[in-house]
């Protein structure tokens, strides 16, 4: 606690909304949850604390929604398939480098989800962050959001935390864990590139492919199961190590490598994963300013050296960062079930299941991809906070061990909970039943009708 205190005087807040299902949040979980609950005859309103929806797609640039899928994968389908459709189909995709699968367009995919929305009748709210939660005798009944109109309320039968930091959970007061900060995932400061010749840069890659047993080279060392060493890997590093080699960048930036997504005709080479910030608390403003400038400096070296090492990168330069910094591991819930590593390693099936994720774990140095069939069901109960009632979680920050959010941390399977999170939501509400005791049959069944393969 800090120091000195002062007290914030009480005050009447103006409630500007009120409505059945309320999501805060707009990521793959977040959307996902508001299209689903509209779809199943409620009503809906997002709150969103930037002027896009989409979350990491749109406001870090993560691209790559699917990059796992191969001939064998199987998926739940459902809104994340939908995602990756309408922004083929709105031309906001294109095929992804190694995979079968579509990488999204970080801002073509703003259009997608404002037409999604529109489409679905969902309130859309933008520009007001989340600050307190309404409660009521440990139920929460609504938000307090803070904006350029002030503090404003918005009250909601049923409220779905998509926040991906469990913000309405925590400040709620239900139980988190938060990773301690030296075992955090990396934040990354992502971008995009204008000016690469495609010809020479795909080139580069056919002559010299690289694998995903390179990511182990140097300074990182990730776990596969064998079957994913010699598959080819859009990933960068020699550049980065001739760079340091000729004191472009400083010995001890060797973290400075990843993943390049789409090498586009118009020169733009998109969804640079390159720079890894360890340390970064998401949940720490402090902390996320002093990433946020470092990631940007670090950002520069990386061109520097791509320019002067990568074929066809001799004239690229920056076409423009993420919106933000991009945090992949802070808080999550303890909830009624908390997924386990056995349960993302070997195909957990579970009698609440709200879908299907094929086994892809990405994360805490382990790399599984689901080129076999193998997957596991999410369980409704991962999204049940313990003791707060009228309230789910979903998205990157439900209920498990490390492992287990190795998997469900990715945007495909926050799509798939996000769903289940919001066919919950909505037949709560229109069946007055408490979100613990939800009727598990009749929401499978809706989502089934949406289009979910649950077993
Ligand atoms: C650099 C990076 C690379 C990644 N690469 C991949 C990849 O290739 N493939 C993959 O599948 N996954 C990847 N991930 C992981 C993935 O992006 C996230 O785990 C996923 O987006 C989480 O989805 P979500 O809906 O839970 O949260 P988010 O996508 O984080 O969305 C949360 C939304 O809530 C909003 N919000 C937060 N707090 C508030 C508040 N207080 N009030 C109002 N709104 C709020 C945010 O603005 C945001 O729009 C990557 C992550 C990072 C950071």
């Amino acid at each position: 606690m800090a120091a000195k205190l002062i007290h914030e005087p009480a005050r009447a807040i103006d409630v500007i909304h009120e409505t059945d299902v309320l999501v805060v949040g707009s990521g793959p979980g977040g959307l996902a949850a508001a299209l689903a609950a509209a779809r199943a005859g409620v009503e809906v309103a997002l709150v969103e604390r930037f002027g896009c929806f989409g979350g990491n797609i749109t406001t870090v640039g993560v691209e790559g929604f699917a990059w796992y899928r191969h001939e064998q994968t199987i998926e739940a389908g459902g809104i994340g398939w939908e995602f990756e459709e309408r922004a083929r189909v709105m031309g906001a995709a294109v095929p992804e480098s190694q995979s079968l699968s579509y990488e999204l367009d970080s801002e073509g995919f703003k259009l997608v989800a404002d037409r999604l929305v529109e489409e679905a009748g969902i309130r859309p709210m933008l520009h007001r962050q989340f600050v307190a939660p309404i409660l009521d005798s440990g139920a929460v009944i609504g938000i307090i959001t803070e904006s350029k109109a002030g503090r404003e309320a918005i009250l909601a039968k049923r409220i779905v935390d998509a926040t991906g930091d469990a913000d309405v959970a925590h400040r709620a007061g239900a139980e988190t864990q938060k990773t301690p900060v030296e075992e955090m995932q990396a934040a990354s400061v992502m971008f995009h590139l204008a000016g690469v010749d495609k010809r020479a840069f795909m080139a580069s890659v056919r002559e010299d492919p690289q694998t995903y047993a390179d990511w182990s080279t140097g300074e990182w060392s990730v776990e596969t199961s064998g079957k994913e060493d010699a598959m080819f890997s859009p990933f960068l590093k020699k550049p980065f190590q001739q760079a340091i080699e000729a004191g472009v960048i400083p010995a001890h930036l060797n973290t400075i490598s990843g993943t390049w997504g789409a090498m586009h005709d118009t020169g733009e080479l998109t969804y640079m994963n390159l720079v890894h910030l360890a340390g970064c608390d998401g949940t720490d403003p402090n902390s996320l300013t002093r990433f946020e400038i470092e990631g940007r400096k670090q950002v520069m070296l990386a061109i520097e050296a791509l320019r002067r090492f990568a074929p066809g990168c001799a004239s690229a330069r920056l076409r423009n960062f993420g919106m933000t910094i991009g945090i992949r591991d802070t808080r999550k819930i303890d909830a009624a079930y908390n997924m386990t590593e056995a349960d993302v390693r070997h195909q957990g099936r579970f009698e609440d299941t709200i879908g299907i994720y094929p086994e892809f774990i990405d994360g805490y140095g382990v790399l599984i991809l689901p080129t076999t069939g193998r997957y596991m069901q999410i369980p409704y109960r991962a999204m049940l906070p313990k003791s707060t009632a009228n309230l789910l979680v979903t998205g990157r920050a439900i209920g498990g061990d490390r492992i287990a959010h190795a998997a469900t941390r990715n945007m495909a399977c926050c799509a798939v909970a996000g769903q289940g999170a919001g066919v919950a939501a909505a037949l709560s509400v229109k069946t007055g039943c408490e979100l613990d005791r939800v009727d598990m049959a009749a929401v499978q069944a809706e989502l089934r009708r949406q289009g979910v393969r649950l077993h």
